[in-house]
């Protein structure tokens, strides 16, 4: 799905343009009333337009799913691709044009199932983009199937006595990736932490997994009830390097400093389950990204041309 004209990808606009929240807004999301990734995608276009990123030079990929609708709502370059292939899609886009913002929305079943091989080696490959995955504990476009998140004991249509076994934790699965350079929590019902949690992973040089915890009001209603009706059922992450927002302190009196730097101490935190933990888990700037990795240098035509003819020519009899 391209939503610009193609000529202004990559030309060089001198302008005095300026872009408010509503300017990157495109249809109007069909998600159901109550969905959490109507919050999220607020977030986002604030985000979008606090940073005035151009749409032109802003690409948002996804997968299937109720999230992975993301990028016909927002006004930018998007392409919903196919189920589990967000990744390898967005790494391929940021490889060719590695001067666009490029974020990739996944859900649950799409990142932690079908995508699962992607996830754990775009992690390990550590292209410099944001990826976003809403996790609402079920399959909700396909009408209630278990996910791999899906807490133990949750019915669904595919175990409708409840989920056999304990969801998986996707924190302390990233954090456990070779090369993991950014691993972040928020939840959909907390605007603020999500912008700010947003904002430092764009800022992060590197792969920023971000986990959202996502309400699915008509499948999975009870997930974060608790979470959201009780603050003490949350612990805020808190840190200069990672997230600190002082307006969340009258809210939730659960806070731990946590330097973002400390991996074992990051692990130990995601394998709590006494609370939920929001903030920057893990974060180290100085990872090689792919793209940098990967550069081939730009040739003339003269040069592509010498390649061919040396190619073919291993071919001549
Ligand atoms: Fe949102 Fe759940 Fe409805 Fe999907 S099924 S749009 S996740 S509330």
């Amino acid at each position: 799905m391209i939503q610009l004209g193609c000529s202004l990808l990559g030309s060089a606009i001198a302008d005095d343009r300026s872009w408010e929240m509503d300017d990157y807004q495109a249809a109007t999301a069909r998600w159901c009333s109550g969905c959490g990734d109507h919050a999220v995608l607020a977030a986002v276009q604030r985000f979008l337009a606090d940073l005035q990123l151009p749409p032109e030079e802003t690409v948002f990929v996804s997968g299937i799913g109720c999230s992975s609708r993301f990028p016909h709502y927002i006004n930018s370059y998007g392409f919903h691709g196919l189920h589990g292939r967000a990744l390898p899609l967005a790494t391929g886009i940021k490889l060719r044009r590695p001067e666009l913002q490029v974020f990739v929305v996944m859900g649950d079943g799409d990142c932690c199932s079908i995508g699962a091989a992607h996830w754990i080696h775009t992690t390990r490959y550590n292209p410099n983009m944001v990826a976003l995955m809403l996790d609402n504990g079920v399959y909700g476009l396909t009408k209630n199937q278990t996910s791999p998140t899906s807490p133990k004991g949750v019915r669904s249509n595919t175990q409708p006595k409840g989920a056999f076994l304990e969801g998986m934790n996707p924190i302390a699965t990233t954090l456990g990736v070779e090369n993991a350079s950014f691993v972040a929590q928020t939840g959909d019902w907390v605007p603020d932490h999500i912008y700010a949690v947003l904002k430092a992973a764009y800022e992060h040089r590197g792969f920023s997994f971000v986990r959202i915890l996502q309400r699915c009001p008509q499948y999975t209603d009870q997930l974060y009830l608790n979470a959201m009706r009780d603050s003490n059922t949350i612990e805020l992450l808190v840190h200069p390097d990672g997230v600190d927002v002082p307006a969340l302190k009258q809210i939730y009196k659960n806070e731990v400093y946590h330097d973002p730097a400390d991996l074992v101490n990051a692990f130990r935190l995601a394998q709590l389950d006494d609370k939920i933990r929001l903030g920057v888990f893990y974060r180290n700037d100085d990872l090689p990204v792919y793209e940098e990795v990967r550069r081939v240098s730009p040739k003339t035509a003269d040069e592509k041309i010498a390649i061919l003819n040396a190619e073919l020519d291993t071919y001549a009899l």
